[in-house]
């Protein structure tokens, strides 16, 4: 749970559009991908926010736009009072210790030509940490944080399970003693009963640590066990957010409806029926007019296709961009 209500991070009007190229030679495309258009959020110190969304939604797009390893077509990423996109490359990289990511394959994560032991106290080379005799002490004490052997350090990664790996991952995610940990799927790869380790293990930092973390998975349950709030993602675009109770209990955007009417419910007799959304996410080369959802939408309506809907906050931290929500 957040330790306070004090924002870390804060996305304004995000965006990232990857330009294309054209297919006649020499003349220039005005088209681009809108991985990302226009995203807002906060994230407040010591909580976790889950962003859930098909594949191909932008949430990947977006956690590497939050720490600045692609550039933004637009927008502030502000972490501590700080613009990271403004930031000159010497402050950027002394303010990315405090931001690490975990990412989702603990097989191609790790460089098969390191040892264990360098891989991880590379982030303490890397920004000039500690000695080499301290270094090998701190990749000690990581690894048994992580709840690994010692000894592991002197191993290559293939030698340890995907579970393992990603405890790798995560030691080295926190050798620099981050703030904000970005999570990008860091369990869709494993197996469920491996699934729950890693969980219980990055719930068991955050409180050992005060750590913060994005948490991005398509898994509505691992959502609703590891997050305070959840950000639901559109077509490069949040479609509503809010804390997990408040869009568990009482969703109000049509795509978030038909998202979690796949989930049990607590009280079997409050099921409803399941929604099950015609045709797949539309291209973010071509993203459909006014709202980007209504050629799926059961409810659309003619406004809908004309013109984009505003984030309305409909209770405390809860919000949703829909013509149908006041
Ligand atoms: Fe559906 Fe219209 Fe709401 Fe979009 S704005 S979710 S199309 S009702």
């Amino acid at each position: 749970m957040p330790t306070s209500m004090e924002t870390l991070l804060e996305v304004k009007n995000l965006k990232k559009h990857f330009p294309v190229s054209s297919s006649i030679p020499f003349k220039k495309s005005n088209q681009s991908v809108k991985a990302v258009d226009g995203v807002n959020f906060n994230v407040y110190s010591g909580e976790t926010l889950g962003v859930v969304g098909e594949s191909g939604c932008g949430k990947s797009t977006m956690a590497r736009l939050i720490n600045q390893l692609i550039k933004p077509t637009d927008g502030v990423v502000t972490f501590k009072n700080k613009n990271l996109v403004e930031m000159d490359a010497e402050m950027l990289r002394s303010t990315r210790k405090k931001i690490q990511m975990v990412f989702q394959d603990p097989y191609a994560s790790l460089d098969p030509r390191l040892k264990v032991g360098q891989l991880i106290a590379e982030p303490l080379v890397i920004h000039k940490v500690e000695t080499k005799e301290s270094r090998r002490k701190r990749v000690e004490e990581l690894l048994e944080i992580v709840g690994l052997n010692k000894r592991f350090a002197d191993r290559y990664p293939h030698e340890f399970s995907g579970g393992q790996r990603q405890r790798i991952n995560i030691a080295r995610a926190l050798a620099l003693n981050p703030e904000l940990i970005i999570c990008d799927e860091p369990v869709s790869a494993l197996d469920v009963s491996v699934q729950a380790q890693v969980i219980n293990l990055l719930k068991q930092l955050q409180d050992q640590f005060q750590l913060t973390y994005i948490f991005i998975s398509h898994d509505l349950n691992v959502v609703r066990y590891m997050c305070d709030r959840i950000a639901v993602m559109y077509l490069g675009k949040i479609v509503e957010i809010g804390t997990y109770e408040e869009i568990y209990s009482n969703p109000q955007h049509p795509y978030t409806k038909a998202l979690f009417s796949a989930i049990p419910k607590k009280n079997p007799f409050e099921q409803k029926e399941r929604i099950i959304l015609k045709g797949t996410v539309p291209s973010p080369l071509n993203p459909p007019s006014g709202c980007h959802f209504h050629e799926r939408c059961p409810v659309a309506m003619d406004i809908c296709k004309a013109k984009a809907p505003k984030a309305i906050t409909t209770e405390n931290t809860h919000q949703a961009s829909c013509h149908l929500v006041h």
